[in-house]
């Protein structure tokens, strides 16, 4: 039987995006931006398939809770798309039956230099987040949940930023860069059709060597630490649940993976 991807993808790292016009439906370039996430996606898929997966679930990761990105007019027809609110986890239908997890678009950790978009969670409140003192952002979160079920990621795409803390935190991972930020909010990209070609094979590659590659594996309980930006959102995580160790720290102990992030 063929190999089962799991494809979560986000925004902020795909190629050509830069700017806020570009990230929600409110911003008069969003609807290009939406295509050209299609477009990445639609080439991961058509990797991983060329090089013998079968079956491929695709998570549309940006703006939760908004909840869709895709254009699914133009999206693939060969996988599945989860969408829409009220998930009942970070990545719903992902379990063990999966072989692989792609990130595709993906953007740095909070307060990473010359780093597109770079944020953990939040754009602006959370300035960092750590496991047993370890700091991670999204990427290295997706890895961990990704983890708990034994599935490798491997394969990322975005900014050279956010693939380098994919190689850090996910040793042998394939990563490809289709830009390089000069700012947060200025890159060198390539174009759309340059990063889709670049990703198939990026796809093709991974898929080849998902058994080269090691789920991401933490123990728990584990000890999450975040500091935030402003004492509002301080108090919001605190009434969430979280203990406030400082004016703009908070903690808490982490029981499995829903505690992540
Ligand atoms: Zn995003």
């Amino acid at each position: 039987m063929g190999k089962r991807v799991y494809i979560i993808s986000d925004l902020e790292g795909v190629a050509g995006i830069v700017s806020r016009v570009q990230l929600g439906p409110e911003g008069s370039e969003y609807e290009i931006a939406r295509s050209y996430l299609t477009h990445e996606v639609n080439a991961a898929i058509d990797g991983c398939i060329e090089a013998g997966a079968s079956d491929i679930t695709v998570l549309d990761g940006h703006g939760h809770p908004r909840g869709y990105n895709i254009d699914l007019a133009i999206a693939d027809d060969r996988a599945e798309y989860v969408i829409g609110t009220h998930r009942s986890s970070t990545l719903p239908f992902l379990n063990e039956s999966f072989d692989a997890v792609f990130l595709i678009g993906y953007h740095a950790m909070a307060g990473a230099e010359r780093a597109v978009w770079s944020h953990t969670q939040s754009w602006e409140s959370i300035v960092s987040y750590s496991i047993n003192g370890e700091e991670f952002g999204e990427i290295g979160q997706m890895a961990i949940i990704a983890g708990t079920f034994e599935v490798p990621v491997v394969l990322v795409t975005g900014d050279q930023a956010a693939i380098n803390e994919a190689k850090s935190v996910i040793p042998g991972i394939i990563g490809i860069v289709v830009k390089e930020g000069d700012s947060r909010f200025c890159a060198r990209t390539v174009t759309p059709n340059r990063s889709q070609t670049l990703i198939k094979s990026g796809a093709v590659e991974a898929t080849t060597l998902i058994d080269k590659i090691s789920p991401v594996r933490i123990d728990f309980p584990c000890e999450i630490k975040m500091t935030v930006s402003d004492s509002d959102f301080a108090d919001e995580m605190e009434r969430s649940g979280m203990l406030r160790t400082g004016k703009l720290t908070l903690s808490k102990t982490g029981q499995s993976f829903r505690d992540i992030p």
